[in-house]
């Protein structure tokens, strides 16, 4: 079996397994996506409209502005991993509530370390949060942090401003676009 079937297989088995009232609201489950050797794996809070129709992360608006700073990075989609916390958009693309973070958390950790990559970057302070709930975002966006969880084998994270909040607000835009050309200089100093 290739990694792709493998991971693949990992998904179908939580679409069976995760365990949430959002699976009664959401049109389909929007598992992580892209190449399952990647040395990044990104990750955002929950699917919105546009992934909920698709059944892919990071499709919609924020997708493309992600695309458009991935290209100024020399990234692919195909070279990289995306995922979210919650795999199932909640209502009107409300927070996702502390119980179904939970219920997508395993999910979630069995996919990292499937991937095991050597850098995780967080989407927004609702991702950083789910892993560092002591950090704001105002002072952890762009800084490299370096610690050892239980629970992952992945030891390095950065967190940056989420696309879509940054989409619309120009300062925080101009900074989210320095702050993710920080990722190939820190893939380079973990080596
Ligand atoms: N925002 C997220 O956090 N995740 C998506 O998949 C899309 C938008």
């Amino acid at each position: 079996m290739s990694p792709q079937e493998k991971l693949q297989k990992i998904h179908e088995k939580w679409f069976i397994n995760c365990v949430t009232d959002l699976k009664k609201t959401a049109t389909q489950p929007v598992p992580g996506h892209g190449n399952p050797q990647a040395h990044v794996v990104f990750i955002g809070e929950a699917p919105g409209k546009a992934e909920d129709a698709g059944g892919v992360p990071f499709v919609g608006a924020a997708g493309k502005f992600l695309d458009a700073m991935l290209r100024t990075s020399k990234m692919k989609r195909e070279d990289i991993y995306i995922t979210n916390i919650v795999k199932y958009r909640p209502p009107n693309n409300r927070d996702p509530l502390p119980e179904e973070k939970d219920a997508c958390a395993p999910w979630l950790y069995e996919e990292l370390n499937f991937i095991k990559p050597k850098l995780i970057v967080f989407l927004g302070r609702h991702a950083m949060n789910n892993f560092f709930p002591e950090l704001t975002i105002s002072d952890a966006h762009g800084k490299l942090i370096h610690k050892q969880f239980h629970k992952i084998t992945t030891e390095y994270f950065l967190p940056l401003y989420h696309p879509a909040a940054a989409l619309y607000n120009g300062g925080m835009r101009e900074t989210l676009i320095k702050d993710f050309k920080k990722i190939p200089v820190a893939l380079k100093k973990i080596g």
